[in-house]
């Protein structure tokens, strides 16, 4: 029976780009470092890669630090960003303060949380209706801001926050303030240009764009001060020690320069499953859209339906080989997330949201599959 595959933003199957990079990177083991041939060899692909992911993200090769995932450059933008501010804003007997949104994925929320304990201020901006409130942001961004991590496209809805504006208001209020985004789930579905969107830290991770799990990014610009989160053999110009991992390495610049390259294609590829599912599903009573109000990327659909709870229907869902999400996949093993409720959802509304999320390897047949399953399950829960 075919398989559905709707949680891409949960991770992605392997790109054929990525395999034949997998599959040509088994030979290639030894360790960039290593002074002989063998390591000069990996040491030349591993800078071959980083140029590739660097031209994706528009920017110089030097300000490209390969992480583990997505959660460790978060970590290490946010604890080794703020803690750089901190000894100094301390002294000056102010509160270093953060600013946030009330929607960020666990990997922000949480480093952010061990910073609040440790006595840092925190601003966390709403985002009802997937919508950053200006206002709210020139009041937060007050001199001793030290940094501000908001994310670019947020994982439960879809919703592309405009970090052009947000920016720009931190960086004219607050001049010492580090900027840093989560674009786990924005990189490759929107151009991410750095100096556009005027951020100073990047995340990126491997597996949401179709390259291997344990491979992230995070872009570093120039010039811009944070402490190394691990310390050791001093790789990746000091700020991440460690072995590099080329295989993941390898299979994540094969992914990222193939829908680099192809993204006008796989954009209307998504753009197509999408509107096929949002009409087949408007046919389906009781199913409701969480659609942010502003920007959204049109690979993330947040629906409702009426009835049984998410989960049940998931796992219906599941038995029927098709897989989709209830909210983001990462935190739903540890109880509710409360994204959907900042989103302006009510709790029974929350508690009946499926999230779908597309990649450019879905079809429209797929679409009108996944609603047929739909109205199947729903027959049999009601
Ligand atoms: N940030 C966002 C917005 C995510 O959606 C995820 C994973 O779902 C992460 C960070 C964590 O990325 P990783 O799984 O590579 O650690």
């Amino acid at each position: 029976m075919k398989e559905i595959y709707f949680d891409n933003s949960a991770t992605t199957p392997l790109s054929s780009a990525a395999r034949a990079a997998l599959n040509e990177s088994a030979d290639i083991y030894a360790n960039p470092s290593s002074l002989h041939r063998l390591g000069f060899e990996s040491q030349k692909k591993l800078e071959g890669a980083r140029e590739a992911i660097a031209k994706t993200l528009y920017c110089d090769k030097s300000e490209i630090i390969f992480t583990a995932c997505g959660t460790e450059s978060d970590n290490t933008a946010i604890l080794g960003g703020a803690e750089v501010f901190s000894a100094m804003l301390k002294k000056e007997g102010v509160p270093p303060r953060i600013i946030t949104t009330d929607s960020e994925h666990p990997a922000v929320s949480e480093p952010v949380r061990i910073l609040e304990n440790k006595g840092f201020e925190v601003i966390r901006l709403s985002t009802k209706k997937g919508v950053l409130d200006m206002a709210e942001v020139t009041k937060a961004a007050t001199k001793n801001v030290c940094l501000a991590t908001i994310m670019h496209t947020n994982n439960e809805t879809g919703a592309v926050y405009d970090l052009k504006s947000v920016f720009s208001v931190i960086r004219k209020n607050s001049p010492r303030a580090i900027l840093h985004t989560d674009a786990v789930q924005g990189y490759l579905h929107s151009r991410i240009r750095p100096s556009v969107i005027g951020a100073d830290l990047i995340s990126i991770s491997g597996h949401k764009v179709h390259a291997l799990k344990g491979i992230g990014v995070l872009y570093k610009k120039k010039g811009v001060r944070i402490l190394p989160f691990m310390a050791g053999g001093g790789q990746e110009s000091g700020f991440r020690s460690g072995t590099e991992n080329l295989t993941g390495i390898l299979t994540l610049a094969a992914a990222a320069k193939d829908g680099f390259d192809n993204f006008d294609i796989y954009s209307e590829r998504i753009r197509n499953v999408r509107n096929a599912l949002i009409s087949a599903l408007s046919e389906i009573d009781g199913v409701h859209f969480n659609i942010p109000e502003k920007s959204f990327s049109e690979n993330i659909l947040s629906i409702q339906v009426e009835g049984e709870k998410s989960e049940v229907l998931l796992h219906k869902l599941s038995d029927m080989n098709v897989f989709v999400s209830s909210g983001s996949a990462c935190s739903s093993k540890k109880g509710k997330s409360g994204v959907l409720r900042s989103f302006g959802l009510t709790d029974i509304e929350a508690d009946r949201t499926i999230r779908i999320s597309l990649s450019h390897m879905n079809t429209e047949e797929e679409a009108h599959f996944f609603c047929e399953a739909l109205e199947k399950v729903r027959n049999k829960v009601n």
